[in-house]
């Protein structure tokens, strides 16, 4: 493929914002240069003020194919991807049927993926209860890392670990040297808080949120930093919703512990005093919590306890909602933003005082290094897959359900306004995205770590 340079007056590199040319050849950053030093006579793309930012990486996404389809898929999500300016999803290993628990699944996941991608994806790994063996095998098949659940995860198919199944999990996971990424919340708090609301009215926000207390996450942290201690993993708290952890997190990492932490937009935008009683959308476990918590999860980001944003988008079909019901006990449990994550998180780090380099670290470079690939992606730098956004920062605009892209267009975020807007998406050089529109075949390739 010949040379190529995109010109911005924003090229976000992590050595700074500035001015210049991503040379690109063959689907790699050649290197990145001042305007002055292009070299003459090459194919040239001009975005002017909008700025380039490397193409983002979500670490956490529910793709739910092969088995539920009906609820996402490699061809949505990867679209949806494509729009909100991502490069490379990280898939959960559930909700799919089979879970990607073996390297059987792993290889029917492989399958289903097949030239249907428009951006890049990898898969995690499951432990579950029973899967140890399997666990070294996936890490050869080339998963980059593993993920479970120390609660039920609310569907069938993929089973929570109790202490003692961890233990029996955690030596083969050790040696791997993979992550584990976590879901924290233990069972025993939430049934506690459930038990009493048995009479309360479930259409009400406050009843969830009462049900799945900042105790659960706290003890969940707790146990797991401590079996990090004993067993040297690296660990990894997967959409942290309470900022009471950010201390013990931020002991932890001190202590030396390979500990790492990722919240999620919603956590950073919505807050529970703002969710209207019966808009079951809203919903996902662990839950949205206080203003205040909002603002100290924010607060850890800027410390860098948290090291990530990542979406956790988890869409169902629209009537698993309940919308009619108003049941906040029956709703499934997930928010979808893949296509709106950039512009959530800009609107509200742009709010505070941070920049387009800060948004970089936490939703290209954070998760890239969770996912072992940051010699490729996450950053625009030299050999590195020529994946960017090219991002209005100062555009606003309206959610709609045309700009959400994914298969279900149902989302909390309609009828807000957000900052920033997603003009295109290049992966590997090639525009998978332009102004609404996806052009060419699916060009998106499974990672292998
Ligand atoms: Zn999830």
């Amino acid at each position: 493929m010949s040379l190529k340079a995109f010109l911005s007056r924003r090229v976000v590199t992590p050595r700074g914002i500035k001015a210049g040319g991503v040379l690109v050849q063959d689907g790699r950053i050649l290197d990145v240069v001042p305007p002055d030093q292009l070299p003459a006579q090459i194919s040239m793309k001009d975005f002017g003020d909008a700025a380039i930012l490397p193409g983002l990486v979500d670490s956490h996404v529910h793709i739910n194919e092969p088995g539920r389809t009906e609820w996402e898929g490699f061809r949505t999500a990867t679209r949806a991807a494509a729009a909100g300016g991502y490069t490379l999803l990280v898939d959960m290993p559930l909700n799919c049927l089979p879970a990607t628990t073996t390297v059987a699944a792993l290889e029917a996941k492989r399958k289903a993926a097949n030239r249907q991608c428009r951006v890049d994806w990898m898969a995690w790994g499951g432990v579950v209860s029973d899967n140890q063996e399997h666990i070294k095998g996936l890490a050869t098949a080339g998963v980059p890392g593993f993920k479970c659940f120390l609660i039920h995860p609310g569907i069938d198919g993929f089973t929570m670990v109790t202490e003692r199944e961890l233990r029996a999990a955690l030596p083969h996971v050790a040696r791997t040297g993979l992550p584990l990424l976590v879901h924290a919340e233990l069972p025993g708090p939430v049934e506690e808080a459930t038990r009493q609301l048995a009479e309360a009215d479930w259409s009400k926000y406050a009843t969830y949120l009462q049900s799945r207390p900042d105790k659960a996450e706290l003890s969940a942290i707790h146990l797991m930093i401590s079996l990090c201690r004993e067993y040297h993993f690296r660990l990894h708290i997967v959409h942290l919703a309470t900022s009471q952890a950010l201390d013990m997190l931020c002991a932890a990492k001190s202590e030396g512990l390979l500990a790492s932490v990722e919240t999620c937009p919603h956590y950073l935008h919505f807050s529970s005093d703002k969710i209207p009683d019966g808009q079951t959308l809203f919903k996902c476990a662990p839950p949205i919590r206080s203003r205040e918590n909002c603002e100290n999860l924010w607060q850890g980001l800027q410390e860098g306890v948290i090291d990530l944003v990542a979406t956790d988008h988890s869409p169902c079909p629209p009537e698993m909602k309940r919308l009619v019901e108003r049941n906040f006990r029956k709703a499934w449990g997930g928010i979808s933003s893949l296509s709106l994550a950039l512009p959530v998180m800009w609107t509200e780090a742009s709010s505070r005082g941070f920049t387009l380099l800060d948004i970089t670290r936490w939703m290209a470079e954070g998760p890239a290094r969770l996912a072992g690939c940051t010699s490729r992606k996450g950053r625009i730098a030299k050999d590195f897959d020529a994946d960017f956004v090219v991002f209005e920062p100062e555009a606003e605009f309206i959610v709609t359900e045309a700009r959400l892209s994914y298969r279900h267009r149902v989302s909390p975020y309609l009828g807000e306004r957000l900052r920033g807007v997603v003009k295109a998406t290049y992966l590997r050089g090639i525009c998978v995205f332009a102004d609404g529109e996806y052009p060419g075949e699916p060009t998106g390739r499974e990672l292998r770590r």
